[in-house]
């Protein structure tokens, strides 16, 4: 009998959500129905999405149940199997995260592919977060090598490869992130890079410094002052990829920017999206990034945190702006 130690929420959080609001609990798994696998889960991912999961709302996601078990990708190795597919040993992709081991439905879970990347690139730079940069840059901005993109938390998971796509590509890039070391980096990929943590007119005055041109495509991970400022440094016809707000993800009563009316005067063509309803992409993301990042041209960073119990402090981590860098992942396996 495999036990499996799992997080639940035990109420909608106010705000940022207590750590306390996280708790641990242990259950034994079922044997194996036909057609399912007992994984033994190595790394896990906590991403700004959850946060919306927490509010018992039903968006384009439902909302995580309150005291069960929650979800989120995992790359687990296959300790058990009753599906000829899979066998012991094999590693794979799934959402039965924020736990140790599961037992869960071989049609659930996705083979990882083959490049010689650590195994966590595929939570990170060759997962959901780097898939959701390629879609936004390529399907929803249709990016092209005359435009000036700016990128907001340009060094976090979506960020750094949406800016580092957008460089290769010959583009003139401006990100912006929350501390000196983070825009250092930055400035070390080619990109020019603008603290966001400061009011939306010293954002645009530093955006207009690096990109006196303007603005044709924003990449919008932020929301808030930031996007105040954004919409002031676009130029006529631009276009926005909405991507998130993390700005606004504890805090559901902000006032919307306050010159919106440019997205008339500028007629700006603003498109919000979800990754997953465009993952027939990840075949081609996957052969156009993975040689990419497997050959080192690619950079990124990570953020560890070491045993299933920091699972909550890992998935906090990413509304401490400046505290930690890129992916956040949570390690299990020695
Ligand atoms: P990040 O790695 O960018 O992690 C969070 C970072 O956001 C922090 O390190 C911090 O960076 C910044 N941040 C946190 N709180 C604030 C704040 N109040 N104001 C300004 N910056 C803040 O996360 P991801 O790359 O995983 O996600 C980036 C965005 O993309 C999120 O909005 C997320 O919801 C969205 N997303 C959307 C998807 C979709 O399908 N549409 C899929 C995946 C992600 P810093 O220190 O630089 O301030």
């Amino acid at each position: 009998m495999t036990e499996s130690r799992y997080f639940v929420v035990t109420d909608h959080p106010n705000g940022v959500p207590d750590e306390a609001l996280f708790e641990l609990c242990t259950d034994s798994l079922p044997e194996l129905a036909s057609g399912q696998l007992k994984l033994k889960n190595l790394w896990l991912s906590v991403d700004p999405y959850m946060r919306n999961r927490m509010d018992g709302v039903k968006t384009y996601i439902d909302p995580f149940e309150l005291n069960a078990p929650m979800e989120g990708a995992a790359i687990g190795e296959v300790v058990e199997s009753s599906d000829e597919r899979f066998t012991v040993g094999d590693k794979v992709r799934h959402m039965a995260g924020w736990r140790d081991h599961a037992v869960v439905d071989a049609n659930h879970v996705e083979p990882l592919p083959s490049y010689d990347v650590p195994l966590q690139a595929y939570l990170g730079v060759l997962g959901m977060p780097g898939m959701t940069a390629w879609t936004g840059l390529n399907t929803i901005a249709g990016l092209t090598g005359e435009d000036t993109v700016l990128v907001s938390a340009a060094s976090g998971a979506v960020g750094f490869l949406a800016v580092q796509l957008a460089v290769q590509k010959g583009c003139t890039v401006v990100g912006t992130a929350g501390s000196k070391e983070k825009c250092q980096w930055l400035e070390s990929l080619g990109v020019h890079a603008v603290n966001h943590h400061q009011s939306a007119e010293d954002i645009a005055a530093g955006i207009k410094r690096a990109a006196p041109q303007g603005i044709d495509v924003y990449f919008e991970n932020v929301g808030g002052p930031m996007l105040d400022a954004a919409l002031a440094s676009m130029n006529d016809f631009g276009r926005i990829a909405v991507c998130g707000m993390i700005s606004r993800y504890n805090d559901g009563e902000q006032p919307g920017p306050a010159n919106i009316a440019m997205m008339l005067t500028k007629r700006l063509r603003v498109q919000g999206f979800i990754v997953l309803e465009h993952w027939e992409g990840y075949s081609d993301f996957i052969k156009d990034v993975g040689p990419l990042v497997q050959k080192g041209v690619i950079e990124y960073q990570e953020s560890v945190f070491e045993g299933l119990e920091a699972t909550p402090k890992a998935f906090l981590s990413l509304f401490e702006s400046g505290a930690y860098n890129g992916k956040r992942l949570v390690k299990l396996a020695p």
